[in-house]
């Protein structure tokens, strides 16, 4: 059993569905007060609602850019606001539209790039001085096995912006450190949300035959990994990364699978 998160406050971002509401579900069910971050803001009202009703803590709306930086220090001083600090940012929101190199844009990449890396950096950027302030902090980002560990076509932008977030991250946590502040990453593998069911009945198929434990994965499972190591039981945990995958990574061939 870990030590209650009640009362504690968790900014999520990307948190209007998939990974992100799956995580925000997983802390407002253990009690935390949970702001929901998104650029859609009716669709945060919408999640902060359903999610309020899980638990004993407070779960509000917030409607921000992750890529923009008065944004983000807006969310951040409206988390400080409402529940008195920032304790846990869970750094979730990104894009991953799928281009062929030859086909790419490269505003797209930018665009990529901006989301999932600056955005990533920003939103940490904006929390820091309030977790400074009370010398204590958890920050879980959400990257990915695709780039730090794997490839897939049409995810050339993709994977070097989930590759790079972990770049960041190790520079960063060392930086942190000092104030008690953590940083890891959970790298999902393929996991059912509603971005993901976008990419066709086909692809969930052979996904989940590509799996040693033969399914997708869920949104509450990557949620469980952040509540994990936003827990007082990973104080001495930084700079780390879980992959949470089914055993998707592991086999050599496709013969191992057999
Ligand atoms: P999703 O279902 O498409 O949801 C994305 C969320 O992020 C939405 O709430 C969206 O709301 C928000 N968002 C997008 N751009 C934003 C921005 N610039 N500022 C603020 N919020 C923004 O995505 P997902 O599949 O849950 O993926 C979430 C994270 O998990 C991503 O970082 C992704 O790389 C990672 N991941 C996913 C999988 C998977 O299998 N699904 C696997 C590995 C890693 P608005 O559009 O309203 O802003």
């Amino acid at each position: 059993m870990l030590t209650p998160i009640s009362g504690k406050s968790v900014i999520v971002t990307g948190a209007s569905k998939g990974i992100g509401k799956g995580i925000a579900r997983v802390f407002a069910k253990h009690d935390a007060n949970v702001m929901i971050v998104a650029r859609t803001e009716a669709d945060a009202r919408a999640v902060a609602e359903e999610l309020g009703q899980q638990g004993t803590g407070n779960v509000s709306a917030f409607a921000a850019d992750v890529g923009d930086w008065d944004s983000q220090q807006a969310m951040a001083a409206a988390c400080n606001e409402r529940y008195g600090g920032i304790d846990i940012l869970c750094a979730n929101a990104g894009v991953y539209p799928q281009t062929p190199i030859e086909d790419m844009d490269p505003s797209e990449f930018d665009m990529v790039l901006n989301t999932n890396v600056k955005g990533t950096f920003l939103s940490v950027k904006a929390c820091l001085p309030f977790m400074k302030e009370k010398d204590y902090g958890r920050i879980v980002l959400t990257s990915s096995i695709t780039g730090p560990i794997t490839g897939f076509p049409g995810w050339s932008h993709y994977g070097a912006s989930k590759a790079a977030q972990l770049g960041f991250m190790r520079t960063a946590c060392i930086e942190t450190a000092k104030h008690n502040i953590t940083m890891n990453a959970v790298l999902p593998g393929n996991i059912i949300t509603e971005g993901l069911d976008g990419l066709g009945e086909d692809y969930l198929a052979t996904m989940a035959a590509s799996v040693p434990l033969r399914k997708l994965g869920v949104v509450e499972d990557i949620g469980y990994a952040a509540l994990f190591l936003a827990s007082q039981e990973a104080n001495y945990i930084t700079g780390q990364t879980i992959v949470v995958d089914g055993g998707q990574t592991l086999p050599e061939s496709i013969e191992a699978l057999e």
